[in-house]
C-alpha cells in the first residue's frame, strides 16, 4: 500500500515537472502600461525554467516579462523557501541567529531613513494627549499603528511590538505566517495584501515593505493600496534591490537576479517616480550594498575588500539595495 502511494506521488511529481501549473504571458509594464519591451537578458530559475528579463522602452522599468502568473510562481515559495532562503550561511530563517541578523539590518535601515525621529514625534504626541487629558485610554487611542506587508515570520511586527507599537503583518506564505502567529504570538493575517478585506482605509501610521515589493505581481497596485490604508501624513518604509550600474555590470550573475521570485528591478528614480504617481512623496532614501555578500567562509582579502566597498557605495549612493521613506501627502 505504501509503495503504491509512493509510486503515485512520483508520477504526480514527474507530471508537475513536465507540465508546470499556471501560465507565462506578456503583460503590460506595471508602472506605465506600455507593451514596448526590450529584452535585457535570459536567466534560468532554480527549477530550470528560462525567463526573459526585459526593460520597458517607455519608463525603463526592468521586469520579468513575459511574466509567470501567481500559480506559476507558487512552487518557488513551497514550504522550504524560508529554510533555504539566504546564501549567507544561515540554514534556517526561523533560527535565532538569522532573526538577530535581520533585526540588525532593520536598525541600520531605520536609522538611515530617520525613522527614529519620526517615531519620537509620534510617541511624543500620544504622551502629550495622555498627560493633558489625564485619561490613559485617550492616550492609548493614539498608540501608533503599523502594518508590515510580506512580513514572513513577523520579525518586524515583533520588532515594532517591542517598541510599543500596535503592529500587525500580512503574509501569503502560510507556514511563515503560522510561525509568527503561534510561536511569536503576533497579529498576522494569512493572505494576499491586495485582496484582504480585514484592512481598514486610512487607519495606519506606518506601512512597511521590506524586500517584498520586487516579489509582487503589481507594485503599482501595492503602492496604491498602501496609500489607501495610510492615515493622512502616514509613512511608508520600503526596501528593495536597486537596478543601477552594479546590477547592469553583473547582468544575469547579479546577486538579486533571482527569477521568477523577483519580478521587478527598480532604479532609485523609477521607484520614487512610481511612488509619487500614487501620492507618496519621498522624505529620504539610502542605497547600500556593494554586491559582496557576507560569507562566513570568506578569506581575509575578501573581508577587507567588502569592508572598503560597502561604505564607499553607500557614500556615493551606488548601492545595489535601496530603502525609501515616503509620506502620504
Ligand atoms: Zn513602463
Amino acid at each position: 500500500m505504501e509503495q503504491t502511494q509512493l509510486l503515485q506521488r512520483r508520477i504526480q511529481e514527474r507530471r508537475a515537472k513536465e507540465d508546470p501549473p499556471g501560465d507565462v504571458r506578456l503583460v503590460p509594464c506595471d508602472a506605465c502600461g506600455s507593451m514596448q519591451l526590450l529584452s535585457v537578458l535570459e536567466k534560468a530559475s532554480s527549477r530550470g525554467e528560462v525567463y526573459q528579463v526585459s526593460r520597458c522602452r517607455d519608463c525603463s522599468l526592468v521586469q520579468v516579462n513575459p511574466q509567470p502568473d501567481l500559480a506559476r510562481v507558487e512552487p518557488y515559495y513551497a514550504d522550504e523557501y524560508f529554510e533555504r532562503r539566504t546564501d549567507r550561511g544561515y540554514a534556517n530563517y526561523y533560527s535565532e541567529n538569522i532573526k538577530q541578523e535581520i533585526r540588525r539590518v532593520y536598525n541600520l535601515n531605520l536609522n538611515d531613513l530617520d525613522f527614529f525621529d519620526y517615531e519620537r514625534q509620534l510617541f511624543g504626541e500620544s504622551w502629550l494627549v495622555e498627560s493633558l487629558s489625564g485619561d490613559p485610554k485617550l492616550g492609548r487611542k493614539h498608540t501608533p499603528v503599523a502594518l508590515d506587508v510580506g512580513c514572513a515570520a513577523g520579525y518586524f511586527v515583533e520588532y515594532l511590538r517591542d517598541r510599543n507599537w500596535e503592529a500587525r503583518g500580512v503574509e501569503l506564505s502560510r507556514k511563515a505566517a503560522h510561525f509568527g502567529l503561534f510561536e511569536l504570538e503576533l497579529d498576522i493575517i494569512v493572505g494576499d495584501f491586495l485582496n484582504c478585506n480585514r484592512l481598514e482605509a486610512e487607519s495606519y501610521d506606518l506601512i512597511t515593505l521590506w524586500a517584498s515589493i520586487e516579489h509582487m505581481h503589481s507594485p503599482r497596485r501595492v503602492l496604491e493600496q498602501a496609500h489607501h490604508l495610510l492615515k493622512p501624513g502616514g509613512r511608508m518604509l520600503l526596501s528593495t534591490c536597486r537596478y543601477g550600474w552594479l546590477a547592469r555590470m553583473r547582468g544575469a550573475r547579479w546577486r538579486y537576479m533571482n527569477v521568477p521570485e523577483h519580478l521587478y528591478f527598480f532604479s532609485l528614480a523609477g521607484l520614487k517616480g512610481l511612488a509619487r504617481q500614487v501620492g507618496l512623496q519621498t522624505v529620504c532614501s539610502v542605497t547600500y550594498g556593494s554586491g559582496m555578500t557576507t560569507r562566513p567562509d570568506a578569506g581575509p582579502l575578501y573581508r577587507v575588500a567588502k569592508r572598503l566597498a560597502d561604505p564607499l557605495v553607500k557614500l556615493t549612493n551606488q548601492g545595489d539595495m535601496m530603502a525609501l521613506h515616503l509620506i502620504k501627502a
